[in-house]
């Protein structure tokens, strides 16, 4: 029996777990990967405490600062959470179930897929949803990256290190921070198709090229690429939790300001939730105050247990 069970490991899950742990509570945290979304990203220059510090390496750091702390990893998927009386249960894709007094859900997100003929024949044959992963693969060949916000903006020049040419598709006007919309302008190799949409992936055994359709009147044209970065968004990782937890039509799970669900002992925090910015800051400050507010919540449960054995 857990005093918390926290599901995901990313800035927020991780955040909670030392928080937790500092607490005194019996924790364990339970992830697919360490490290979430940040570890798809370069260069993070808005972490404060580091004026520029690479993803993967600011997830290091969070990473080493739970391992200083005495709870339970576990590299997993969790299946589903039931309610049990009082109490939770988490089950793993293997089939382990584990009980908890109280749960945090810090699951975030990843990223949407663009759902056009190609796009699942050619993963992994060109078509990637992470430049920092995958960018280095795409030496000296054009690419395509699709998107107008910040993640699509960040993958442009992730890439622009390695690719010949960089065609950036849009269906609107770019909405990136201007800041990144500034950068744009010294990157030769770039050519910008706003207002434009991908309608189809092609080639044989690997991408070879793109549709595009211009939506003011249709027409239709191709573009030689051989990577194709889909940068249009995330959706959260919430489909386990369909009948347990209130959540948005977005899939986000509905919290107040103490990371609270509408289900009493289960706390959520991070992008998975209905926090209005997702940032890695934010995600760890929540997680922060998810693991308090699970504390208090069984401090208070203690009391009331003194006061009626009394
Ligand atoms: C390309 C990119 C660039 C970004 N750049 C910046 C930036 O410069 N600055 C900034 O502040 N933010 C940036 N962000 C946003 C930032 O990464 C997120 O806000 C932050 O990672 C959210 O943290 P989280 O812990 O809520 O979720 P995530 O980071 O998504 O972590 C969720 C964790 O839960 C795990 N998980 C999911 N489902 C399950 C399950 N069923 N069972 C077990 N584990 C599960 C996942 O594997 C993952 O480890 C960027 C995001 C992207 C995609």
């Amino acid at each position: 029996m857990y005093d918390v069970i926290i599901i995901g490991a990313g800035p927020a899950g991780m955040t909670a777990a030392v928080f937790a742990a500092r607490k005194g509570l019996k924790a364990a945290i339970f992830s697919k990967d360490f490290g979430g979304q940040v570890n798809w990203t370069s260069d993070i220059e808005n972490y404060m405490g580091f004026t520029e510090i690479n993803g993967r390496a600011l997830m290091d750091r969070f990473q080493a600062q739970v391992k200083e702390h005495q709870l339970e990893e576990k590299q997993t998927e969790v299946r589903s959470i039931r309610r049990d009386g009082e109490f939770f249960t988490v089950e793993t894709v293997d089939g382990e179930e584990y009980l908890a007094r109280t749960v945090i859900v810090a699951v975030g997100k990843r990223p949407r897929t663009l759902n056009v003929t190609g796009e699942n024949e050619f993963r992994n044959k060109g078509v990637s949803y992470c430049s920092t992963c995958d960018g280095p693969l795409f030496r000296n060949v054009p690419v395509a990256v699709v998107g107008g916000g910040n993640s699509a903006l960040k993958a442009v020049f992730d890439l622009n290190i390695y690719a010949s040419e960089i065609h950036l598709i849009s269906l609107t006007e770019l909405t990136a921070d201007a800041v990144l919309i500034k950068r744009l302008s010294g990157i030769s190799k770039l050519k910008q198709y706003l207002k434009h949409s991908v309608v189809e992936i092609k080639g044989s055994k690997l991408v070879e090229r793109i549709a595009v359709e211009r939506l003011e009147d249709k027409n239709r044209f191709e573009i030689p690429v051989q990577g194709v970065f889909i940068e249009i968004g995330l959706d959260p990782n919430t489909e386990f939790l369909e009948g347990l937890v209130e959540k948005t039509e977005k899939g986000e799970i509905k919290i107040d300001c103490e990371c609270k669900t509408n289900i009493p002992g289960l706390f959520a925090a991070g992008d998975a939730t209905t926090i209005p910015e997702k940032q890695i800051i934010i995600a760890a400050g929540e997680g922060a105050k998810a693991a308090i507010n699970a504390w208090e919540y069984l401090l208070q449960r203690e009391s009331l247990k003194t006061l009626v054995n009394v």
